[in-house]
């Protein structure tokens, strides 16, 4: 039947991503997540099948399609594998497109296909030790050297540090022009000087390999630069805007298994001679579950729909990852509470929701990021008539 909010179209790209997730991506996807297996085949599958690049032009590889479509596939994508979610997401809306965006048309001709296709998956490396939240406090260097720059410094937390092919690194030409200093290169993983943490250990997302990225001067030619000297803190707030739709969508897939899983077991589970659905402690959690599901598709779908209008709407983009990801974590918990104690059991598959959650209320800033984002629109522009 299709979600009301969606038009044909809309729900035709969404039946056809979760019909293929449903296929390839869900079957092995707890395997993946116990044995941190990064998900390379899942994105070969998803290049092969047009559904990487989905914004680009065609020319250039990709499939002309709207950013509302690209964000229905992270909601398919995460409803089955979080991991492959996030992956995907920073593989289209932080790396492509900031090609697309920002690249000139020999960039985009050099490198959008292959990540169209799924032949080089990119990453973005902004995140340093310390500056996090602050992204304008890296101190990553760009020297001039002779035909580009030297890059010098270490990236962390970057997720596919070590398995993506292209990395976004973000890195200042001049610290005292604080970030007016920061510009973007290209480099690729094979770069002479380019190396790898091991994976880090962490609590969700586990086929997600996230490590530090390390630059021991690092050869980028001036061809490699994405825009000008000093376009990179705008341009990489620009990306985040969208990368935060996507982690709003990965948060709504994750609502949906969990309110998926909760009504089949509510059915199924029987206490006091009854299914444990016929109680009313039961029944009200699943009612807020659906109602705040519903509530985080309109807003993501609402800030999709805005996405070209870029930073004027950063607000709105901020409001659907901070209630997306919130409610995200709360109903991976109400899942594992309808579940009982089969809940808290790996085996039965809703612990991982919980896990997965979490990081998305950390990632493409935090909830007291977004929080702070909405609060400094509403108090300089505060106007009764349009809240
Ligand atoms: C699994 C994973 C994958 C990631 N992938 C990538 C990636 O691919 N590329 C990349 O560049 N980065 C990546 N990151 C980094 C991520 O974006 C940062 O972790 C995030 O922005 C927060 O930065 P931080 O961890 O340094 O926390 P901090 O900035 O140190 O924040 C610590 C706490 O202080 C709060 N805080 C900070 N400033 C304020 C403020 N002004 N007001 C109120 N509270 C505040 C924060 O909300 C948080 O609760 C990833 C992180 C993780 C964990």
């Amino acid at each position: 039947m299709g979600l009301s909010i969606l038009n044909a179209d809309e729900n035709a790209i969404r039946d056809a991503a979760r019909a293929l997730v449903r296929r390839e991506v869900a079957p092995h996807a707890a395997h993946d997540d116990a044995h941190e297996i990064y998900p390379r085949r899942n994105m070969e599958l998803l290049g092969q099948q047009g559904y990487l690049g989905m914004i680009v032009d065609p020319a250039f590889g990709g499939a002309g399609a709207s950013y509302l479509a690209q964000t229905l596939v992270v909601e398919a994508l995460a409803e089955a594998d979080p991991a492959t979610a996030v992956v995907y997401e920073v593989h289209n809306s932080l790396h492509i497109e900031a090609i697309w965006r920002f690249g000139t048309d020999e960039q985009r001709r050099r490198w959008l296909p292959d990540l169209c296709q799924g032949k080089a998956i990119g990453a973005f490396a902004l995140s340093e030790a310390e500056a996090g939240s602050n992204a304008a406090a890296l101190i990553a260097r760009a020297r001039r050297v002779n035909g580009g720059y030297g890059l010098t410094g270490r990236k962390m937390f970057i997720t596919g540090g070590g398995e993506a092919d292209r990395y976004l690194v973000f890195a200042t030409v001049n610290p005292d022009l604080k970030e007016g200093g920061i510009t973007a290169f290209v480099v690729a993983k094979d770069a002479a000087g380019l190396s790898f943490g091991p994976p880090m250990d962490k609590m969700g997302i586990r086929a997600a390999r996230t490590s530090e990225v390390i630059l021991d001067n690092v050869f980028v030619p001036e061809s490699d630069r994405l825009g000008q000297e000093g376009d990179g803190y705008s341009m990489a707030l620009y990306l985040l805007d969208g990368g935060r739709i996507g982690i709003a969508a990965q948060g709504l897939g994750i609502m949906q298994a969990a309110l998926s899983r909760s009504l089949h077991y509510a059915r199924e589970r029987h206490q006091f001679g009854r299914p444990i659905g016929t109680f009313e402690g039961v029944q009200w959690r699943l009612a807020n579950m659906a109602t705040d599901l519903h509530a985080a598709r309109l807003m993501t779908y609402e800030a999709a729909r805005h996405r070209e209008e870029g930073p004027a709407q950063r607000p709105l983009f901020a409001m659907a990852k901070l209630f997306s990801s919130e409610h995200a974590v709360r109903h991976a918990e109400d899942a594992i509470q309808i579940f009982g104690g089969y809940g808290y059991m790996t085996e039965f598959g809703v612990e991982r929701l919980l896990r997965d959650a979490k990081i998305t209320e950390i990632y493409e800033g935090t909830s007291e990021i977004m929080r702070w984002i909405i609060a400094s629109q509403l108090l300089h522009d505060y106007d009764l008539d349009n809240i």
